[in-house]
């Protein structure tokens, strides 16, 4: 007998000596990935305007919020360090005055410069000397009660708190610049501006009526609120290093989305032309499986199972390539294929009792073609072979799309004496409703239920669900997958007889069945004698 590798074994299918099937249709496979991947780069392209300013908007909401400017701005917090300093001043210009505008200064991460003006002297944190001009009668500035702000060279603003007496404190801010953008652009791309209420300042360069600006704006207090103004360039420049970085990202992406794409096709495509290279050299044969009565001995019947023998000895189980032979419909070939081969098989086999069948996998949408069914009887006939010998196997896994026409090829076959069992009962779509709605006169019971007995599984009650219903629908019942003589007591003490697992046979080759049905008929039909 021929060496059977583990059903594990990874198939053949995911060797490059395959890569012949690959090389001729390529560009078909590799298609539609490239495709997206084109596409997905002129988006990623097209999308650069909207990137760059998420990104500057981004940027200028982070650096608004950073620590160093709190929640305020300059201006505010510049105020608040005036009057938290205005109770430490003598308003003389003092020695210990000028300390006060000094540890202030020093303090204030907003403030660049402090100075002090009395009636009579002015004073700084440079000594004895006032080198800046209150402009606050300039006409482009806020006032705020006592206080007026206004635009100081070089981004920065000036802040000037006035006393009734004449005096003023004068603060001059950090470059607003730094702060928002970090100088990555020429000052004329980026205007800034200052809005309290109705007057307004710029906080560094004005619009200019040559450029188009984007709006970009910030409530900074109830009050306040920081408008900024970028033209292209300037949001180019700002964006530049992470525009890169977010590009270089969504392209990876991108390509890694299009690899994984493009091998999953390859490999299904490959599998699809593998399958038909394989139904060409018709390398799909018949396995057989036996059914035993455990009470009287005597073999009833087998299910043909599906194996794939490739020309290099290899034999890939059905579970590595039904899923994909059934979205290609290539599974209507091969089993058309199987049919062939089993009926050949069956017919040439001697002295079988005369219930004896073999049970044939058929999908779903299989079942609802009227051709199919002709092509069977046609097939028996051809063979000379009693149609009864001839069963089908439907499985709940996948559900019927068309359920009449199902219902007519099925009663059309059962009157042609051909029986329909439900596979996998219990595990799928149809539910026991199929069998109300469909002719169908046995269950197979699934492995996965066979595996409760003698466990704690809840899966245990419904076995013993499925016996009862078979029991009380007058159902044959056959127990798929049972591998101990355990389940066989268990399932014989519950009135389920017939048994199809590896306690009694593992799927064979016919030449092996063969051998196994000749020892059978010569130990009196009692299998179980020969295992
Ligand atoms: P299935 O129709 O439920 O077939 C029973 C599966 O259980 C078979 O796996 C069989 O080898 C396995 N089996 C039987 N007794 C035991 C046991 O005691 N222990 C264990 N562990 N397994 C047992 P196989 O041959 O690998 O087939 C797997 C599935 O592939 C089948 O499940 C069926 O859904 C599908 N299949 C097989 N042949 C065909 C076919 O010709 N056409 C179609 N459409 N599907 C097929
Ligand atoms: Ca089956
Ligand atoms: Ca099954």
């Amino acid at each position: 007998m021929k060496h059977i590798p583990n059903s594990n074994r990874i198939p053949a299918i995911l060797i490059p000596s395959h890569f012949k099937f690959m090389n001729n249709t390529l560009w078909l496979r590799w298609r539609l990935p490239l495709m997206i991947f084109v596409l997905g780069t002129l988006l990623i392209y097209l999308m650069q305007g909207f990137i760059k300013y998420a990104l500057f908007e981004h940027d200028l909401s982070h650096r608004i919020n950073i620590p160093l400017d709190v929640n305020d701005t300059n201006a505010i917090l510049i105020s608040t360090a005036i009057n938290n300093l205005v109770p430490d001043l003598s308003m003389t210009c003092s020695d210990d005055d000028i300390d006060a505008l000094r540890l202030t200064n020093d303090t204030s991460t907003n403030i660049q410069f402090l100075q002090l003006v009395t009636t009579d002297r002015g004073c700084s944190i440079y000594g004895h000397v006032a080198p800046v001009s209150d402009d606050s009668h300039a006409s482009h500035k806020i006032t705020v009660g006592n206080l007026t702000i206004s635009p100081y060279t070089n981004s920065r603003v000036k802040v000037v708190r006035h006393f009734t007496n004449g005096s003023y404190v004068l603060a001059v801010s950090e470059p607003f610049s730094q702060l928002l953008y970090n100088n990555q652009t020429n000052k004329h791309n980026i205007a800034v501006y200052l809005i309290y209420k109705d007057q307004h300042i710029h906080l560094q360069s004005k619009k200019s009526k040559k450029e188009t600006y984007q709006l970009f704006q910030k409530p900074l207090t109830h009050d306040f609120l920081l408008q900024v103004y970028a033209t292209k360039t300037g949001i180019n420049d700002v964006t530049k290093p992470d525009a890169v970085l977010v590009n270089i990202s969504l392209l990876l992406l991108l390509a890694v989305f299009c690899l994984l794409l493009g091998i999953k096709n390859t490999h299904h495509k490959t599998v699809k032309n593998m399958i038909e290279s394989g139904i060409h050299k018709k390398e799909f044969i018949p396995y057989y499986q036996p059914i035993i009565n455990s009470v009287s001995g005597e073999i009833i019947g087998c299910e043909t199972l599906l194996r794939w023998h490739k020309s290099n000895g290899e034999i890939i189980p059905p579970n590595a390539f039904i899923d994909i032979a059934e979205k290609n419909k290539q599974i209507y070939e091969i089993t058309d294929l199987l049919i062939e081969q089993v009926t050949a098989d069956i017919a040439s086999l001697k002295d079988l009792n005369d219930q004896f069948y073999a049970s044939i996998n058929v999908p779903p949408h299989q079942l609802e073609n009227q051709t199919f069914a002709t092509k069977l009887l046609q097939k028996l006939s051809e063979h000379d072979m009693p149609n009864h010998r001839l069963a089908i196997e439907v499985t709940e896994r996948t559900p019927f799309t068309d359920l009449e026409s199902a219902k007519s090829v099925m009663q059309r076959l059962i009157d042609n004496d051909i029986s329909i069992k439900l596979d996998d009962a219990g595990t799928g779509f149809g539910g026991f409703s199929y069998l109300q709605e469909l002719p169908i006169n046995t269950l197979k019971i699934d492995k996965m239920f066979i595996d409760t007995i003698g466990t704690c599984d809840v899966k245990a009650n419904i076995l013993n669900a499925i016996i009862t219903f078979g029991k009380k629908a007058n159902l044959i019942m056959i127990a798929e997958g049972v591998e101990s003589l355990d389940q066989v007591e268990y399932l014989r003490k519950q009135g389920v007889f017939l048994i199809q697992g590896f306690v009694y046979a593992k799927p064979m080759p016919f030449k092996d069945f063969q051998q196994f049905i000749n020892t059978c008929i010569k130990s009196n039909n009692n299998c179980l004698a020969c295992k």
